[in-house]
């Protein structure tokens, strides 16, 4: 008898056509592989990998899964909610690649190729932000299902988005478009959703974010991230003597120090417990209507970012993360959609299948 297989299920969304291989485009950046392929792969080998037990069917087919879902880019529409005219008439033209240019930092201050061989790429660049578009579709079709009342769990995890960097006017920090923030003004559009958190694990600060909401008084955002690297290596001011944008700040931010790493966890607890405390204030003891998790792999030891270094957390340790945040949030009843985010490397795929082994033994995928 076949064991129900949890990857036809919706609440795990997987497009096998969305991975962003960076040395298609000539990029010379860590390549994590098909991250999302290779969870999926991991999930469907029993005892492959860590903690919880009795997830994986062995009856279930890797070309079962592929099924899973195919997403359509995300409409202009979508992206026009949160990016400006300006750059989605250059990003979304035949030729995205001065926009592009500048998101993958392809050229040094002197315009030589930075970690970049446009010689060697075998796909074009529009190719990437179509695959970028789809990242903002996944993500906002996740943010929907965790919404949907017919959804038991409240929760939905896509093996894909997270693109916190992006800003109104620019794609910056590999991060072409901000899917968290199309996909929370999406349910606002249509109308299923108003307040929200966003709680963002990933190594780096989630700057796009936290400017994209500034002034957006129904979302309230924590990041906890490194103290010091990229994007925060920078200088203070723009060069008109606003704060700079990459230092905006979120409702809530956590820099974890290089060394620190054993005080990550309880940071992040009271940081939870904290944006609670503080969105209650503000919304009058209410809570969000649903949580955003962008769970950054790119804190663990393993991962091979040179920009990700100052923070080294074990797998178990971004276990106890991530458990601490489905949990948070169960237990207040907010539905829940989380994204990958950052991950870079050969092992970047592991906290992602240890994270769905405990939701799949808890019957939420
Ligand atoms: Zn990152």
């Amino acid at each position: 008898m076949l064991r129900p297989c949890p990857w036809r299920t919706p609440m795990l969304l997987y497009d096998p056509d969305i991975a962003i291989r960076f040395s298609a485009y000539g990029f010379q950046i860590p390549d994590p592989g098909d991250r999302a392929a290779r969870v999926i792969c991991d999930l469907l080998e029993p005892g492959s990998q860590t903690t919880e037990p009795d997830t994986a069917s062995t009856e279930c087919h890797l070309d079962g899964a592929r099924q899973s879902v195919l997403l359509e880019p995300a409409s202009a529409e979508d992206l026009a909610r949160v990016h400006t005219p300006e750059y989605l008439d250059v990003i979304l033209s035949d030729d995205p690649s001065p926009a592009l240019h500048v998101v993958y930092e392809l050229f040094d201050e002197q315009g030589r190729p930075n970690r970049y061989d446009p010689a060697a790429a075998t796909l074009p660049l529009t190719d990437l932000v179509d695959r970028a578009r789809r990242h903002v579709a996944g993500t906002i079709r996740a943010v929907a299902i965790a919404l949907d009342p017919a959804n038991a769990g409240r929760f939905c995890y896509f093996l894909g988005g997270g693109m916190h960097h992006g800003m109104a006017g620019e794609g910056r920090g590999f991060c072409p478009f901000n899917d968290i923030v199309a996909a929370l003004r999406a349910a606002r559009a249509a109308d299923t959703a108003k307040r929200f958190w966003i709680i963002d694990t990933d190594a780096h600060r989630g700057d796009g974010t936290a400017a994209l909401c500034l002034e957006d008084p129904d979302t309230a955002t924590l990041s906890i991230h490194m103290a010091s690297g990229w994007p925060l290596d920078g200088p203070f001011c723009e060069a008109d003597g606003r704060l700079h944008r990459a230092r905006i700040p979120s409702t809530l931010d956590i820099p974890v120090a290089e060394g620190c790493d054993a005080f990550y966890l309880p940071a992040l607890e009271k940081g939870l417990h904290t944006l609670e405390s503080v969105t209650h204030a503000n919304w009058n003891g209410a809570g969000p209507d649903a949580a955003i998790v962008v769970a950054g792999c790119d804190p663990y030891k393993h991962d091979e970012l040179p920009s990700a270094r100052p923070l080294q957390l074990t797998l178990e340790q971004l276990g106890q993360r991530d458990r601490l945040v489905h949990r948070f949030l169960a237990q207040r009843s907010i539905p829940q959609a989380w994204i990958m985010a950052g991950g870079y490397g050969s092992r970047a795929h592991e906290p992602v299948t240890q994270f769905l082994r405990y939701a799949a033994s808890n019957g939420l995928i």
